[in-house]
């Protein structure tokens, strides 16, 4: 199939740079592609078919000619398959038949990539909730992290977290009133990627839902709190230790997290808020003691303990956490749950940390499936074409 490749030019703002297009039916879709070019880094390769399967012609996205050309560096196909191929850092499948790169050389290529890359990334509790959930979804979204675009829940809830940060690092100085949280938020959510349509839906349900949370807690709320703290990495020894393969050499498990609020009960002594913009769970919900729950957000505060118990000499004491939810219940009542996380919950938790980090880095989920269908991630695995052991 041929191909031709534009390139854009380094250190270019491409959301700045694309010229003004009238808005359409394929809004999202031109969203999604803008979403994708401001994720690079350095610059962004854009590859299209001039054929189809069928040797049909084809005619690249429309998206593609609203760049302004001086950005735009067109490479011949033969240029740009060279320079993937150098800037490939994994190997899912040589063709046959040679043989699987899951055995030999390619084998340990594929554990000594996956090994540097977790030992980089460490493991945060949605990375491993994601794995305990599904390993593949861990591998792309958490450990090979691809570029995807927020979805409008996801940029509704970044838009809430950051304007609860406004207005927490604010209240110690001064308290400015809800309007100022509702603008913070309104600014916020400007800044995200969402169609004017969804916009408008979501600054109505955002303004109502955090009006209504700060005229329920206003009047009682701790604001000796720490916001956003970010813990960029921990080092849990692990009884077994993960054992390199190459090198034989035992590493620890580089633990991170961001913690919505940190609020300071006495002395160091604190609790740690996590403030969610789904819709309220039960207790029993949150804990994971329903059919329908998974424990996620209970797992998360216990991995907030271990990672307090072990950041800077354990200068915070962790007495307790507490999910607080922004949205309210159908009858408008807003709900919070608080729990006292035991040191036994850390130490079960410490062991499955264990577990997931030898199957991550020993590849062992290498070969599990299951019978989801239409599943995006073992989507991508057949579209990569991950061979079996
Ligand atoms: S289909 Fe694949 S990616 Fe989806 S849940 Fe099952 S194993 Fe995970």
């Amino acid at each position: 199939m041929k191909k031709e490749s534009k390139k854009i030019e380094k250190e270019k703002d491409a959301s700045a740079e694309i010229r003004s297009a009238p808005i359409l039916a394929d809004e999202d879709e031109r969203r999604l592609f803008y979403v994708a070019l401001t994720r690079a880094k350095e610059s962004v390769t854009i590859t299209y078919a001039r054929e189809d399967a069928e040797r049909r012609e084809t005619l690249p996205s429309a998206f593609i000619d609203e760049i302004k050309s001086e950005l735009v560096e067109q490479l011949s196909t033969e240029k740009s398959e060279e320079k993937f191929k150098e800037d490939r850092g994994f190997q899912f499948q040589s063709t046959s038949p040679q043989p699987s790169p899951y055995q030999g050389e390619g084998e340990n290529q594929n554990k000594a990539f996956v090994q540097e890359l977790f030992d980089k990334q460490g493991l945060s509790p949605t990375a491993l909730n994601n794995y305990l959930e599904c390993p593949w979804k861990y591998f792309y979204q958490n450990l090979i992290r691809i570029p995807s675009a927020p979805t409008i829940h996801q940029a509704y809830g970044i838009a809430v977290h950051a304007s609860l940060q406004d207005l927490f690092s604010i209240l110690k100085k001064e308290d400015k009133g809800k309007s100022f949280l509702l603008d913070s938020f309104e600014g916020h959510l400007n800044r995200q990627f969402v169609s004017e349509r969804d916009r408008a839906s979501l600054l109505e349900k955002g303004k109502k839902s955090l009006g209504g949370w700060y005229d329920t807690y206003s009047d009682s709320w701790n604001i000796n709190v720490l916001t956003e703290m970010r813990i960029n990495g921990i080092s849990l020894s692990l009884d077994t230790g993960l054992r390199r393969y190459d090198t034989g050499e035992i590493n620890d498990v580089r633990l991170t997290g961001v913690l919505d609020k940190v609020e300071f009960i006495e002395d160091n002594i604190v609790n740690v808020v996590d403030y969610k913009t789904g819709k309220p769970k039960t207790r029993n919900d949150v804990m994971g003691n329903t059919k329908s729950s998974n424990g996620n957000y209970y797992r998360q505060l216990v991995f907030y303990k271990l990672l307090l118990t072990h950041f800077n000499d354990g200068a915070y004491s962790m007495q307790s956490g507490t999910i607080d939810f922004i949205e309210p219940d159908e009858k408008e009542n807003y709900h919070k749950e608080t729990f006292e996380i035991s040191d036994e919950e850390v130490s079960e938790l410490t062991t499955t940390i264990q577990r997931v980090a030898d199957e991550i880095t020993t590849l062992a989920f290498w070969d599990k499936t299951c019978d989801e269908k239409d599943c995006e991630f073992c989507g991508l695995r057949k579209l990569m074409r991950v061979s079996s052991r």
